[in-house]
Order: C-alpha cells, then sequence, then structure tokens
C-alpha cells in the first residue's frame, strides 16, 4: 500500500495517480493551493506542520514525482485545464498578437 502524497489516502500502487516532479511544481508556481482547492481534503499530517507558503517552497525544491490517489488527481487535472484555459484567452489579446499579425 502506498500513500496519497496529499490526502494521505491508503492506496494500492494501481491506483496511484503519477504526477511528474516538474508538472506537479508548475502548477505550484501556476497558483495551485491543495490548501484551499475544494475536492482536495489536505492530510492532518501536512497542514499540521506546514503552512501552505512553506509547503510549497518545500514542493519548488523537490523535484521527485508526486503520487496522488484518484480524487486529489481528478481534481489537480480540472485545477490544470482551467489555467491551461486561462491561459489560452490570455495568448490571444492583442499585446500577444505577432508583427505579422499587427494589422487583424
Ligand atoms: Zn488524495
Amino acid at each position: 500500500m502506498k500513500n496519497c502524497d496529499l490526502c494521505n489516502k491508503s492506496i494500492s500502487v494501481s491506483e496511484m495517480t503519477v504526477i511528474p516532479g516538474k508538472d506537479f511544481q508548475q502548477a505550484v508556481q501556476g497558483g495551485f493551493n491543495p490548501f484551499t482547492t475544494p475536492g482536495i481534503e489536505m492530510s492532518n499530517n501536512i497542514t499540521f506542520s506546514l503552512s501552505f507558503p512553506s509547503w510549497r517552497q518545500m514542493v519548488l525544491n523537490d523535484t521527485s514525482n508526486w503520487g496522488l490517489c484518484q480524487n486529489c488527481a481528478r481534481t489537480f487535472r480540472s485545477v490544470i485545464a482551467g489555467f491551461e484555459k486561462q491561459r489560452e484567452i490570455q495568448s490571444i489579446t492583442p499585446q500577444n498578437k505577432k508583427w505579422f499579425q499587427i494589422w487583424k
């Protein structure tokens, strides 16, 4: 048995979703905060000893992969999908037009 790295739920290896450390760091840098994300119950082990800023610092200093339970992985993915949608919206603002699109 393994434990989910966020909610600490016991899961079998086959139930675990592995998130590459780099992807996870990118998500946290992009604003992912599991302490306040609805749908993720952060483990008391974590919330008793760490505040979000210190947890975030720990994540950014640690490149190892993350193993999440199905529930946390689903929530993580939907948060990331939201970030990507925002980025798409930002990328079509006029300031980001390429020089050859300036007349459009
Ligand atoms: Zn979990």
